[in-house]
């Protein structure tokens, strides 16, 4: 494992710094311009959701409409490459500093919480074939999830093309990839999976999770704001924090949503469920500094 792990981290840093050697910008700097493009990629989604309803309202559009939405389309997977590309710099950043504790990461039955955890959190630095970021699954009916429940799937899958999808790739997870599992210095790690469901059982606990979570999504709604941890794929945008209406449970309370989602099935189909105590942990803990334990 430790060989692996060094391996991985010795390609990271040599990537990082051909980036760094050719002027890409990284840290601080990296941030704000991903910040700015991020709100140039809000205004590009709106303008096509406004010509895509004007269109449906005439029945079509013009010629200088149509040219319009094209170099619209254009410029939106310009901005998404550049936003990708961001993220797998603060991926390696990652990376490159937690390099010690990365050592101790070993995922096996007692710990696939800590995979769950890291899942959602698009900052992993995955990329399939097509060039698009893959994203870390699982089979979610299942109440505990093994290790090899996992596989890696491409986004490009939440991308309609015609009557199907841009990329439908799907790849097993390996063991050097548990090295792209950084954040495991949470508290919520050091007991086994079992036990932390076991914790989230207890109805006090879980009545202090959902008061948090809630508290979490009113503050977000007043400042009309996503949460940091996570972007919808096609839309590079900040996920919403929703809450359904007739839950069964804390488990089944919350899900992620593409700002573009509609509940009728109109708009973005990115969801995200929040079906497992590791997911909420990772969203409490990046939007609020305290994860669950
Ligand atoms: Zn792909
Ligand atoms: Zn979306």
């Amino acid at each position: 494992m430790t060989e692996v792990v060094s391996t991985v981290v010795d390609t990271v840093r040599s990537v990082y710094e051909t980036f760094v050697g050719k002027g890409g910008a990284v840290k601080d700097v990296a941030v704000e311009e991903a910040r700015h493009k991020k709100d140039r990629l809000r205004e590009v989604n709106d303008e096509i959701m406004h010509l895509r309803h004007r269109g449906m309202d005439r029945g079509g559009l013009s010629d200088q409409e149509r040219k319009r939405w094209h170099d619209l389309r254009e410029e939106r997977e310009e901005l998404l490459g550049k936003l990708h590309q961001a993220k797998e710099v603060k991926a390696a950043e990652k990376i490159l500093d937690s390099e010690a504790v990365l050592e101790k990461v070993e995922v096996d039955l007692e710990t696939t919480h800590v995979l769950q955890y890291n899942a959602f959190a698009d900052t992993l630095g995955k990329t399939c074939k097509c060039g698009r970021p893959m994203k870390l699954q699982w089979q979610r009916d299942l109440n505990v999830a093994g290790p090899r429940d996992f596989f890696w799937a491409c986004t490009g899958w939440y991308v309609p093309v015609g009557e199907g999808r841009a990329c439908t790739r799907r790849e097993p997870l390996q063991r050097s990839d548990y090295a792209l599992m950084t954040d495991t210095s949470a508290p919520e790690f050091s007991i086994t999976a079992e036990e932390f469901g076991v914790i989230l059982e207890d109805p006090g606990t879980a009545k202090i999770i959902t008061s948090r979570v809630n508290d979490l999504r009113s503050d977000l709604a007043s400042k009309k704001q996503g949460v940091e941890l996570a972007t919808c794929p096609v839309h590079g945008q900040n996920m919403v924090l929703r809450k359904k209406s007739n839950p069964t449970g804390l488990l089944d309370a919350y899900f992620l949503a593409c700002p573009h989602w509609q509940p009728n099935g109109q708009g973005c189909s990115f969801i995200e469920k929040l079906k497992s105590g590791s997911q909420l942990a990772a969203l409490l803990k990046a939007e609020t500094g305290r994860g669950i334990l």
